[in-house]
């Protein structure tokens, strides 16, 4: 029997997994599917709205209510949580400070603050007085450079200051004849020297002046120092700029992350999906794998629930508009959707903060307090509380309450 079963693998599952593993204990993580991290920027957001933009933001989790999920960890263990994940992956995944955002330009050419990012994104810091070139692919589709720059252009820095940025674009085939490129296949193409070399060469023929050029984040699938090489051929600061999915810094994170997973001894199950569980009494004793052959029981001590939130079918909504969370039947702040479903668009979704309620140590409680499995712990996306990608604090989410699971269960923080 292992010390614990760990259910998803977004972040907040690699993140508990890896704690674990790295204090001793034997887990099996199990996963129907990658998660979250391909569809992200590849950062560290810890709060970057509360509802306003957020500078200092464990500070900020300070002014949080008391049912949001940062509140009940508390901003030195979300910070603590997120320095350890930052010090695993260390300085060429992730760099900053969590106490403190920086504003990065997106791929609309707004500005999105989050705490940790990576190095190959920082140049792009918008501050006052920044002059960007912002330097399109033709072949990829989702980096419409000239909106890019014509948004910041339009923009304030967040310090107060004003911006300059002008587009420009390169003509260069990754793969001959490939009519519809994704980002993987040019960061793939990166992480060959020579073919980062012409693209440099190809970059810095267009760029013109500026502090920074800005690019798509393509610069390596696994060689992570392409950005300086590029720099350096340039002889310019580079940004890398994240796009929509699939995305290349996201990747980056979940093949460090995986590996570091697999390297610490972690029994991986992918593709197959956990359909319930078993208890004596409260006690979870094993939960159920939908394997190839049929059911099977996974046991452990303990098991840690990180299975997302509604966009990963941790919690479903019927056609009647009930809500439920599937595999343990466990207690949600809400049960019907219907008045919780908003027309307008960037109005608040209230939807999205519905989910498993916790006790200070991150177990499932009932409406009135009560531990539901006293060896079951929820970690990321599951637990009510936040509008996670309206506040950008699901990764923080993630980190900090799948560090805390891990210390509850090996019984202490270290
Ligand atoms: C549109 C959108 C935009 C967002 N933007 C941001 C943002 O900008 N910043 C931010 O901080 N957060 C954002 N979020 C929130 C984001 O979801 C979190 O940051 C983070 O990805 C949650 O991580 P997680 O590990 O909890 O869940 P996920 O990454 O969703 O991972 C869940 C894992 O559980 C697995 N799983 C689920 N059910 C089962 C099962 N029954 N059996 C086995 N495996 C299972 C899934 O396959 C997956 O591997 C956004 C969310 C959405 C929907």
């Amino acid at each position: 029997m292992k010390d614990a079963v760990v259910i998803g693998a977004g972040l907040a599952g690699l993140t508990a997994a890896l704690r674990l593993a790295r204090a001793g204990k034997s887990v099996t993580l199990v996963t129907k599917g990658p998660g979250g991290l391909h569809l992200s920027q590849g950062t560290v957001d810890i709060l970057g709205y509360a509802p306003d933009r957020v500078a200092a933001p464990l500070e900020a989790v300070g002014s949080l209510p008391a049912e949001h999920p940062h509140a009940s960890v508390g901003a030195e263990a979300v910070g603590g949580a997120v320095s350890w994940l930052a010090a695993e992956l260390g300085p060429d995944l992730l760099v900053g400070d969590p106490a403190r955002n920086v504003n990065l330009p997106t791929a609309v050419g707004s500005i999105r603050p989050t705490a940790l990012a990576q190095p190959s994104m920082m140049a792009g810091e918008v501050t006052g007085g920044k002059t960007f070139s912002v330097v399109g692919i033709k072949q990829i589709k989702d980096f419409p450079a000239d909106l890019i720059a014509g948004n910041l252009a339009r923009s304030t820095a967040p310090d107060g200051g004003a911006l300059t940025a002008r587009s420009a674009w390169i003509d260069l085939p990754a793969r001959k004849g490939e009519a519809d490129p994704t980002p993987l296949t040019y960061a793939r193409a990166m992480d060959d020297e020579a073919f980062a070399a012409t693209f440099a060469k190809a970059v810095a023929a267009v760029a013109g002046k500026a502090d920074v050029v800005a690019l798509p984040a393509v610069l390596g699938a696994k060689r992570l120092d392409v950005w300086r090489q590029v720099a350096e051929l340039i002889g310019t600061d580079v940004c890398e700029i994240p796009m929509p999915p699939p995305s290349v810094p996201g990747i980056r994170l979940y093949d460090a992350l995986l590996a570091k997973v697999r390297d610490a001894g972690v029994r991986f199950v992918q593709g197959s999906r956990i359909t319930g569980f078993e208890s004596d009494g409260d006690t979870v004793t094993s939960v159920t794998l939908a394997a190839a052959g049929g059911p099977r029981p996974l046991t452990a001590r303990s098991f840690v629930f990180a299975p997302g939130g509604f966009e990963s079918g941790a919690v479903d909504v019927d056609s009647k508009g009930g809500i439920t969370e599937p595999v343990f039947g466990l207690p949600l702040t809400a049960s019907d959707a219907t008045p919780l479903i908003q027309s307008v668009y960037w109005g608040p979704h209230p939807l999205f903060e519905v989910g498993v309620r916790t006790d200070a140590a991150g177990r499932p409680t009932d409406a009135g307090g009560a531990v539901v499995h006293p060896n079951l712990y929820v970690a990321g996306g599951l637990i009510a509380g936040a509008e996670r990608w309206r506040e950008k604090s699901g990764d923080g989410v993630a980190v900090a309450t799948a560090v805390r699971a891990a210390d509850q269960i090996t019984g202490g923080s270290r």
